[in-house]
C-alpha cells in the first residue's frame, strides 16, 4: 500500500492554503459504481465507513507536492447532482431534506441526506442543467474516472469530457482520465492502450489506478497538482 505519512517528503502535512493563499478545487467525474468515492475516501485519509459519514462529499487536505505545498478540496458530489435532476427534490421519499432554504425566486439551498450522505445542494427550480453546468464550471480541476471493468462506464467517460469541453469552451483545464479497478484483472473490458489513446484524444492525462490495492491514488492526486501548478504559470510567464 502508498503510504501518504510523513515519512517521505512528498507527504501529506496538514489542512491549510496553498503558499500563494490558493485551495485547487478538484471535481471527480464519472458513472456509478466505477470508484469516486473509494478513490476521494482514500485521498481525504478516511479508511473506514463511521468517518466517511462525518466527512461527507468533500475533501479537504493539503499535500507536498515536489517540495511544495498545495492545498486541494475534492469533490465527490457528481452522483448527487445527477440524482437531484432525476427526481422531484420535494417529492421523493428517499431525498429527505433537513433544512431547505429559499435562496431566490427560482431556487432553494437544500442541507439534505441522500443514500445516507449529507449533501448541500443549490437547486433552481427552473432549470434543471444548472447544478450540472456549475459543477463543469467550478472546478479548477477534473479527474474523469471510468472502471476498466465496464465498458459502457469508459464511453460515459468521453461524453463527460466533451461536456466539460463545451461548459470550458476557452480555458485549457487541468483533466486526468482514469482507469479505476486496475486490480481485477480477469474481469477488464477496457485495455490500457484504450485507455491511453482515449486520453490522447482528449488531450488530457492518463492513469490506471486500484482503489482497492491502493495503486497509484497518490500519484493522481500529485499529478493533478503539477497539472494545475503547469497551467498557472504558463499563463504567469
Ligand atoms: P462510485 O459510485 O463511483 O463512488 O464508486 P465507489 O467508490 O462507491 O465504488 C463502487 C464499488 O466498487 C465499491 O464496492 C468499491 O469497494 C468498489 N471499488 C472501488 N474501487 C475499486 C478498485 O480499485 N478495485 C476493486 N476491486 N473494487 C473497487
Amino acid at each position: 500500500r502508498e503510504s501518504w505519512a510523513s515519512d517521505s517528503s512528498d507527504s501529506v502535512i496538514s489542512s491549510g492554503s496553498d503558499s500563494d493563499g490558493s485551495l485547487y478545487k478538484v471535481i471527480l467525474l464519472g458513472e456509478h459504481g466505477v470508484g469516486k468515492t473509494s478513490l476521494a475516501r482514500i485521498f481525504g485519509g478516511v479508511e473506514d465507513g463511521a468517518e466517511a459519514e462525518e466527512a461527507g462529499n468533500t475533501y479537504d487536505r493539503s499535500i507536498v507536492v515536489d517540495g511544495e505545498e498545495a492545498s486541494l478540496v475534492v469533490f465527490d458530489i457528481w452522483e448527487q447532482v445527477l440524482a437531484a435532476q432525476r427526481f422531484s427534490l420535494r417529492t421523493d421519499r428517499r431525498f429527505a431534506p433537513k433544512n431547505v432554504y429559499q435562496w431566490n425566486d427560482t431556487g432553494w439551498l437544500f442541507i439534505a441526506r441522500w443514500c445516507s450522505k449529507s449533501v448541500c445542494l443549490l437547486l433552481f427550480q427552473d432549470d434543471s442543467q444548472w447544478l450540472q453546468n456549475h459543477c463543469m464550471k467550478m472546478g479548477d480541476a477534473y479527474i474523469i474516472v471510468y472502471s476498466v471493468t465496464d465498458k459502457v462506464s469508459f464511453e460515459k467517460a468521453s461524453e463527460l469530457r466533451i461536456q466539460l469541453r463545451r461548459a470550458r469552451q476557452t480555458e485549457d483545464i487541468p483533466i486526468i482520465l482514469v482507469g479505476n479497478k486496475s486490480d481485477l484483472v480477469r474481469s477488464r473490458e477496457v485495455s490500457v492502450d484504450e485507455g491511453r489513446a482515449c486520453a490522447v484524444v482528449f488531450d488530457c492525462k492518463f492513469i490506471e489506478t486500484s482503489a482497492a490495492l491502493h495503486h497509484n491514488v497518490k500519484d493522481l492526486f500529485e499529478g493533478i497538482v503539477r497539472q494545475i501548478r503547469l497551467r498557472k504559470d504558463s499563463k504567469e510567464d
